[in-house]
């Protein structure tokens, strides 16, 4: 990914800088060659060169750029989970995928962690991205999931006699789970997701309390693909498919809606970072009669929401990581709105717009394992910036208006918002 060359100082703003630390009133970021070199109060900013680029935060936020943390790049805001299976092609699904990347960018996201995704579209993303062929987040990639049989994702009928060969692998069995993982390992990814339990949104198949896969299939899962370098995640509703993913030693939940005194205790003794995914929920019981879903899918979504809202409190409470991701891709939970996940954390759950801010920040770029390079304002970081126009900490929801992001920038380079250059397509495709 490209760097600006220079140094630059964005100043006249309050500055967050994703620790979870208080906001400095009037702050100043400096970056050079696209590293922070300084961030702090103004009155106590080094001396600058004349040449040094500056830009005017007039009075706005200055922040990290925010981490969607459970993101969907190849879900294209779908009317039905079988959308996933037998709408598109792979080559048109890659295209609504770019898309999606450069929206998650011009929305404040310089960096994404995949929840899963369709065929091997996350790898080849991420490599487009990183050699500035199109713009989007810096992307940590997952692959096709893992679901065992008659789980969630394994939804046609025998007749049917189509697979799910784009979207997940079924299994049956610990060494199914081991095929699996090992057909994943060459393809490049950094995340295994996976389906430990079921979701309200699918209670004829099985409802959010039932337990898909095993202990064996997870453990599996996990040693296979930690013994290839990759991390395990999964789908995380029922309290006992939650207590099975910690036992196995999955790396993050998804979700981790009902949990137990046993589940946070094993959630802080890990110290797992939990990514509830809140928003997708909300939007479920919002607009589901909208999109046809029948009322006791949207009342098991409300009982998902109001379990996992409480349960995220907790953890964060006793001390525990939450990432922000809200699940987008769905027609009802659109991309472009993943700032609404900020908000209802903030407005409906109880975080304090600071640490809502750490969460989505440097929390998701630890998910990442990027938690060195990005996710904070510190010296020595990537200049992963938002600059926003307006008090983010006196109004969150501000952010969901891409109309108030003055700068993204990546790597010192502003990629979008109010401020950004008019951009050429003017790109080197690599042999
Ligand atoms: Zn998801």
């Amino acid at each position: 990914m490209n760097t600006e060359p220079g140094i630059t100082c964005i100043e006249n703003g309050q500055l967050i800088d994703g620790t979870g630390a208080e906001a400095i009133a009037d702050g100043s970021l400096i970056f050079e060659n696209g590293v922070i070199t300084y961030a702090g109060p103004k009155s106590e900013a080094p001396e600058l060169p004349a040449t040094t680029r500056r830009i005017d935060a007039k009075n706005g936020s200055i922040l990290p750029g925010l981490v969607e943390a459970h993101f969907h790049a190849t879900y294209f805001n779908i009317r039905s989970l079988e959308d996933l299976d037998i709408k598109y092609p792979v080559e048109y699904v890659s295209m609504l995928a770019s898309v999606n990347c450069r929206l998650a960018l011009e929305c404040g996201y310089t960096a994404a962690r995949s929840g899963g995704c369709l065929f091997n579209v996350d790898v080849w993303l991420k490599k487009a991205i990183d050699n500035d062929l199109i713009p989007g987040p810096r992307l940590s990639p997952s692959g096709r999931e893992i679901c065992s049989a008659g789980g969630l994702m394994d939804w046609n009928p025998e007749f049917r006699k189509i697979g799910m060969e784009g979207l997940v692998f079924i299994i049956n069995g610990a060494e199914d789970a081991r095929k699996a993982v090992r057909a994943l390992v060459k393809d490049g990814i950094e995340w295994v997701k996976t389906y430990p339990t079921g979701d309200a949104a699918a209670p004829d198949v099985n409802d959010h309390h039932t337990l898909c896969m095993t202990f064996e299939e997870m453990d599996a899962v996990v040693k296979t693909a930690h013994n290839h370098g990759m991390k395990v995640t999964g789908h995380c509703r029922a309290t006992e498919g939650i207590k099975n993913a910690l036992r196995a030693g999955y790396d993050t939940l998804e979700h981790g809606t009902f949990i137990d005194d046993e589940a946070l205790e094993m959630i802080l003794a890990r110290d797992v970072p939990v990514i509830p995914a809140l928003y997708f929920e909300k939007a479920s019981v919002d607009h589901g009669p909208e999109f046809g879903l029948p009322q006791r899918v949207i009342d098991g979504h409300q009982e998902t929401l109001d379990g996992g809202a409480e349960s995220a409190l907790r953890i964060l409470r006793a001390g525990g990581r939450i990432g922000m991701g809200g699940d987008y891709g769905f027609g009802w939970n659109p991309h472009g709105t993943y700032a609404k996940e900020l908000t209802y954390f903030t407005k409906e759950v109880g975080f304090t717009p600071l640490e809502t801010l750490m969460c989505a920040t440097k929390t998701g770029a630890e998910i990442m394992g990027m938690g060195d390079q990005i996710g904070t304002l510190e010296a020595g970081k990537l200049a992963d910036v938002l600059v926003v126009d307006g008090d983010v900490l006196a109004d969150i929801a501000i952010l969901e208006d891409r109309k108030n992001l003055q700068a993204v920038i990546q790597g010192g380079v502003i990629k979008a918002g109010t401020m950004a250059p008019r951009q050429e397509t003017s790109v080197t495709v690599d042999g």
